[in-house]
């Protein structure tokens, strides 16, 4: 049975990052470790020297702190990780049993060599059809929209004047408050614009016409990524009340500090929805836990926090995937599809970090929703987790329908059925997709 991806991030290369190879990908999550291993101000540092390519400090810092030991001890503890096995299956399957070091070396020469192709080996051996991906722009030559279907996060959009001062620990949260600045400048410059224009009315018909632009250039759905700079209760704000904020952020640049950098936000997260209505373009939104290092809040990822927006009535026909299965609020997730008939949930992100637990949750989903509701999803843009993460997406909705069926919950036709829905038809049919 073909799968399609709902969530992922293929073809996507962090602005000023090489690509790099399974080490590269093992040391992200060693961030929490290091991080909390060494003085505030060192961390800082070398999360500077590092974005910079700053050869000479990296260096200096390695010699006096020992950094590179701090990043080897946390890979040694992961390796009985979800995350850990999943990285060393998809490798396995990619390149066959290597040696690490070989498997390192390996994994960076195919993506310098041909890393679409590389990841259009993964999609075959992983039997999907094509991979919605979360990514600013996408050279549909080398990654065909009939594979790869681009999803544009709206968030670059909320924050034309920038973030307040971060006073908490992490690198997280600053590099996605840099990231959704530089992708609002790049798309600013799309629509021949310099910077913010003087209006927020201005504004808002820029934010459309650069929405109507992507959409007309292939990208399928819109996405919200702001658990990670804020929390999830978005509030209806009047039109007069944005248009003050605007004014004032425009010109004031201490006034990020104050209220109207949420005000302008809610305000402008409502009338995205609204065009998503009437474009009939989903919104995937993040909830649930962040990255493996402090930044994103998880009491402001509650996905409780949306009640507000799913419950406006403006926006009772937009189409909403609540997106990670929310963890650790899978439960709210479904409580929340439950009594919204246009909200849908997605596991994307939970194979390749979680086993038992997911055979469990999709239980509960399975047994709960109608079977309309749940979408399979991998939330990688690495070829690795991507065969890794469908296999084991398919294992675990695999043990959770026997279960249903030897329990006589569902017949045989009813669990093959499911299956279906739950791989690729929910989300075509959400999407307006053709179905593999
Ligand atoms: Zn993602």
């Amino acid at each position: 049975m073909p799968a399609i991806d709902h969530h992922s991030h293929a073809g996507y290369v962090r602005p000023g990052e090489a690509l790099e190879g399974i080490d590269a990908l093992e040391r992200e999550n060693a961030m929490g470790h290091v991080e909390a291993n060494l003085p505030v101000g060192v961390f800082d540092r070398y999360v500077a020297a590092r974005t910079a390519g700053d050869r000479a400090e990296l260096d200096g810092l390695e010699r006096e702190h020992g950094i590179r030991a701090l990043f080897d001890e946390s890979i040694a503890f992961q390796a009985t990780t979800v995350h850990g096995v999943s990285l060393v299956e998809g490798s396995r399957a990619l390149y066959g049993e290597l040696s690490h070091a070989e498997t390192v070396r390996v994994s960076r020469e195919r993506r310098h060599a041909d890393f679409p192709g590389l990841y259009g080996q993964a999609l075959d051996v992983s039997d999907t059809a094509f991979v919605l991906t979360d990514i600013p722009a996408i050279d549909a030559d080398a990654w065909p929209h009939r594979q790869y279907k681009p999803i544009a996060r709206i968030d670059p959009y909320l924050y034309p004047f920038g973030h307040p001062a971060f006073h908490r620990r992490g690198s997280d949260t600053p590099r996605f408050q840099r990231v959704f600045g530089s992708i609002l400048t790049d798309l600013l410059a799309g629509e021949g614009l310099p910077e913010p224009p003087e209006t927020l009315d201005e504004y808002v018909a820029f934010v459309r016409a650069s929405l109507l632009r992507r959409q007309a250039n292939g990208f399928v759905g819109l996405k919200i990524a702001s658990a990670y700079v804020r929390s999830l209760h978005f509030i209806r704000r009047s039109r007069e009340d944005a248009q003050a904020a605007y004014a004032q952020l425009r010109t004031d640049s201490t006034a990020v500090e104050t209220a109207g950098y949420a005000v302008l936000a809610d305000h402008l997260v409502f009338a995205i929805a609204e065009l998503a209505v009437e474009r009939e373009l989903p919104v995937q939104i993040h909830t649930g836990m962040g990255h493996a290092e402090p930044g994103l809040l998880l009491t402001g990822a509650d996905p409780r926090n949306l009640e507000p927006l799913l419950s406006d009535p403006a926006l009772n026909r937009l189409r909403v995937i609540l997106i990670h299965g929310g963890y650790p609020y899978t439960s709210y997730l479904a409580a929340i599809a439950q009594a919204h008939g246009n909200v849908y949930v997605d596991y994307s992100w939970m194979p390749y970090l979680h086993h038992h637990t997911l055979e469990r949750m999709l239980q509960e989903w399975l047994e709960l929703l109608p079977a309309n509701k749940v979408m399979f999803g991998t939330d990688t843009g690495q070829p690795e987790f991507h065969v890794s993460a469908t296999a084991r997406g398919r294992l675990l909705l695999d043990r959770a329908l026997t279960a249903g069926v030897a329990d006589r919950l569902w017949t045989t036709t009813q669990a093959e059925w499911l299956a279906g829905r739950v791989l690729n038809e929910n989300l075509c049919q959400v999407y307006g997709l053709e179905a593999p």
